[in-house]
């Protein structure tokens, strides 16, 4: 083995602002790396972001082509638009198989591949059109867009009415729908104090939109809701990814956001040293300026590595 090296000393596997922060620390650290991205975004082209500084309002399309631009100018980074399909472990380190066949060989891993979320799983007819469009989780990224507008809001989790408190800085005008559970007599109360619309406990039937921005909210009951923008507290979505499933590495609960996520310490290094996890695959929403900062410490912590390996070879 002696005298023989990867092609790579780093593998990022998601080119997300995480995986596009970390190429740009080896990067500009002279580490040989390779980012392979899917390509697959939820938000649609033209859909803007924020609480980015510098970059509010953005396309995300826009934003990581700007991260892309910007690795252009490292020789050491490679950019490579393709899926890891599968990964296996080698005498040197790893090896990663794309599918469109090329072989990357590697010393470290970092994966940055996100969260899927599946609206679709809900089974309404329309949601997973408007998702990313004008139906959002998060009204701190997207409520000021929408602010004095109407907003309908499904019932998605146990944090509801903390989510409706929140939504009602920027319109009074929400309406709020069940999926038929009856909502406690407390919160009835207490939703007349910060909306002027109603609770309806009635199944949604379909969203209607057009090009995925929706104008009517319909109910079961036939009720026909007008809507700007749609928001849920929760999504249906998934963390799991069969690659590092198939390393073997563990999900535990966290503490603060009581959901089983891959066991990493805070800088997103696992248990197996040369892998890394960041980003929404390890918190399931980082926000983009949290996934920045991900992808820039995991990326400096792997070029601290490679310093004490020289150092221990010198
Ligand atoms: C609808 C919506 C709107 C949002 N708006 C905002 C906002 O306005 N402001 C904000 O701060 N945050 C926003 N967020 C959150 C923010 O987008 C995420 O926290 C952030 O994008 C996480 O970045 P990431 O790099 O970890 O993952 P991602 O951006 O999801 O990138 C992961 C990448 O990995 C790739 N990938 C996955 N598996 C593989 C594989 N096997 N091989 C190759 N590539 C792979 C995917 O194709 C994808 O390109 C929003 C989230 C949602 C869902």
């Amino acid at each position: 083995m002696f005298g023989q090296e990867n092609d790579v000393q780093v593998l990022v596997v998601g080119g997300g602002i995480a995986g596009l922060s970390t190429a740009l620390m080896l990067g500009r650290s002279l580490i040989r790396c390779c980012i392979v991205d899917g390509g697959s975004s939820y938000l649609g082209d033209d859909v803007s972001v924020h609480n980015f500084i510098t970059n509010d309002g953005l396309t995300k399309s826009n934003l990581l082509g700007k991260g892309r631009s910007d690795l252009g100018k490292y020789d050491t980074v490679e950019y490579v638009e393709d899926k890891v399909v599968s990964l296996e472990k080698t005498a040197l380190g790893y090896k990663a198989a794309c599918a469109g066949g090329r072989i990357v060989t590697t010393d470290k891993i970092v994966f940055a591949t996100g969260i899927a979320i599946r609206p679709d799983q809900l089974g309404i007819t329309g949601i997973q059109d408007v998702f990313g469009t004008s139906l959002f989780t998060c009204p701190y990224c997207h409520g000021f867009e929408f602010r004095g507008k109407n907003i309908t809001v499904l019932s998605s989790s146990e944090n509801d009415w903390h989510f409706l408190s929140l939504l009602a800085g920027w319109s009074r005008n929400i309406n709020f729908v069940t999926d038929g559970t009856p909502v406690p007599a407390s919160m009835l109360e207490k939703f007349a104090t910060i909306s002027d619309g109603e609770i309806f406990e009635t199944p949604v039937d379909e969203i209607v939109h057009t090009d995925g921005m929706v104008s009517e909210v319909v109910l079961k009951s036939g009720d026909r809701l007008p809507t700007d923008v749609m928001f849920m507290s929760e999504l249906p979505n998934s963390t799991a990814n069969d690659l590092i499933d198939a390393l073997g590495i563990q999900k535990v609960m966290h503490p603060q956001l009581k959901k089983p996520v891959y066991e990493t310490d805070p800088v997103g290094r696992t248990r197996m040293r040369d892998i890394f996890i960041i980003g929404d695959a390890k918190t399931g929403f980082s926000t983009l300026v949290g996934a920045a900062h991900e992808g820039t410490l995991a990326g400096v912590m792997m070029v601290n590595d490679f310093v004490e390996q020289r150092m221990m070879c010198a």
